[in-house]
């Protein structure tokens, strides 16, 4: 299994993961959308303990966008590195476009369409969540 690597625009935040990764998803929850700034931001589902930041973690910030959920973006450049739930905190959900290379994922679900931007149509076959499925695919 290879490591997957990963960092922020401006190169300040960088991180490892060490795991194959199970679970990919596209949110289309309108935090997600103005946190991101587009149609939906793309996560895939990492254990914490096999998360590893490379750099020193002094350039990243966080922010709770709701009671559960903290955004974690590098202060520098804004670039979102990723989220986790509060009530879980043991899986982090990593912004899978901070991921260098090419990398194989499984196939992704859009969740929270039920709040997916009007002027986005999805066009492809993944399945569709109107809220968050829960932590496994069925
Ligand atoms: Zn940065
Ligand atoms: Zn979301």
């Amino acid at each position: 299994m290879n490591k997957l690597n990963g960092n922020c625009e401006c190169k300040e935040v960088s991180f490892e993961i060490n795991q194959e990764i199970k679970y990919f998803s596209h949110c289309h929850c309108s935090q997600c959308r103005r946190c991101h700034g587009s149609a939906f931001a793309s996560f895939i589902e990492v254990e914490k303990s096999l998360f590893h930041y490379k750099s020193n973690t002094t350039k990243i910030k966080s922010y709770s966008s709701s009671e559960h959920c903290e955004r974690i973006f590098c202060k520098i450049c804004g670039s979102n590195i990723m989220f986790f739930n509060k009530n879980k905190p043991e899986k982090y959900y990593v912004s899978v476009g901070t991921i260098n290379g090419n990398i194989s994922l499984p196939e992704a679900h859009h969740v929270f369409v039920g709040s997916k931007a009007s002027w986005y149509d999805i066009n492809d076959s993944l399945k569709q969540h109107l809220e968050y499925p829960g932590y496994k695919i069925e």
